[in-house]
């Protein structure tokens, strides 16, 4: 019902297996990137092409992605936008596109006074603020320099963003909220993605047995009063929160009043190097196990790992010595939430899906 395709789990620098960031989601509004690192367009195909090699029902295709949300203005997180819109425009796009990302009031009037130019040191704006790329960006469209597609380019000053966060996006299916991280001077976002409460599911054969036929089942169960009688509980909201690059400190998740399945947080450092990731605006493991276990999420996946690990089997223990459902993020893995509440970590074998963790509702 939500299900996310990670298909980068580097941090700044890619390995031989592991890509910069970005994410493919599909949820029942439609499908969104979530981060588009370097090169997005191609993991993307080479994902879909896997996925219908093995007759999946599931695809990653980039004609379908309605949004791209962006995490920060680092360029492993955002350098794959303008040409991913260029080969949009050469496969004819021509529905509108939303990108949504997090900037600064000063770095939106540094862009309205002064087009063009980039702010210096003594600014205070850092100098790639996706108010810049973005500026940047649109004056280097497709063919004379426009898209044949229309691009909706939606920022945010974290400014104005209070603990509470931000709705920036919402329908009867899902909403998006955004969340202000901690990530030394560079604005930066964390989302989180989630489905309304549901109805109870309706119970046919209790109707059939108090003697209602097809007609008089069918306007009650359009009726919420008339139909409660023969619905199971409400089926809770599920939602997936997606951070990008942040330290643990992030007043936001410390007074998080709503309920978060899965959490996708960056475990750049391992436990002896706890001090450089909070001197350079990351997390440890163990960092992101504890903001998991304060949040009251099902299941942690860890990512965005630095290129000096190779085995990550000691992440994933410190993060478990705090968290149990921690686990280190492969490119290509699923996580799907369904609509009960289990959760579903899968890897890409040979010609199939390999099931790593299934986490049931309690
Ligand atoms: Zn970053």
């Amino acid at each position: 019902m939500i299900s996310l395709h990670v298909l980068g789990t580097a941090s700044a620098k890619p390995t031989t297996d592991r890509n910069v960031s970005g994410s493919f989601l599909n949820g029942p509004s439609g499908s969104f990137l979530i981060d588009c690192g370097e090169g997005m367009q191609q993991r993307i195909a080479s994902h879909d092409r896997w996925l219908r090699s093995i007759g999946s029902n599931e695809r990653t295709k980039m004609s379908k992605i309605k949004a791209i949300y962006l995490t920060h203005a680092h360029l492993d997180h955002c350098w794959g936008v303008l040409p991913m819109l260029h080969s949009m425009d050469k496969i004819g796009r021509k529905s509108r596109l939303e990108i949504h990302g997090p900037t600064s009031t000063s770095a939106l009037n540094w862009v309205k006074d002064r087009p063009g130019e980039v702010p210096d040191s003594d600014s205070g704006i850092y100098p790639s603020d996706l108010a810049i790329q973005f500026d940047w960006w649109k004056k280097h469209g497709g063919k004379n320099g426009a898209f044949q597609f229309e691009v909706d380019w939606i920022l945010y000053p974290v400014d104005q963003v209070g603990i509470e966060g931000i709705l920036v996006s919402d329908d009867d299916e899902m909403s998006v909220h955004a969340y202000v991280t901690n990530h030394l001077d560079v604005p930066s976002f964390a989302y989180l993605f989630s489905t309304p409460e549901l109805q109870g599911k309706f119970d046919r054969s209790a109707a059939i047995a108090d003697g209602h036929d097809e007609e008089s089942i069918r306007k009650i169960a359009l009726d919420i009063s008339d139909s409660a009688k023969y619905r199971g509980p409400n089926r809770p909201s599920r939602s997936i929160l997606i951070s990008g690059d942040t330290t643990s400190d992030v007043p936001s998740f410390l007074e998080l009043n709503t309920s978060v399945d899965v959490i996708i947080h960056e475990s750049t450092f391992d436990d002896s190097l706890q001090t450089k990731a909070t001197s350079y605006g990351h997390s440890t493991a163990r960092d992101a196990a504890i903001i998991a276990s304060h949040i009251g999420a099902k299941f942690l996946g860890l990512t965005h790992f630095s290129s000096r690990f190779q085995d990550l089997s000691h992440l994933e223990e410190e993060a478990r010595s705090v968290y149990n459902q921690s686990h280190a993020l492969n490119d290509g893995d699923r996580i799907s939430i369904e609509l009960d509440g289990s959760i579903h970590l899968e890897r890409k074998g040979l010609e199939e899906w390999i099931s790593i963790a299934h986490v049931m509702e309690s």
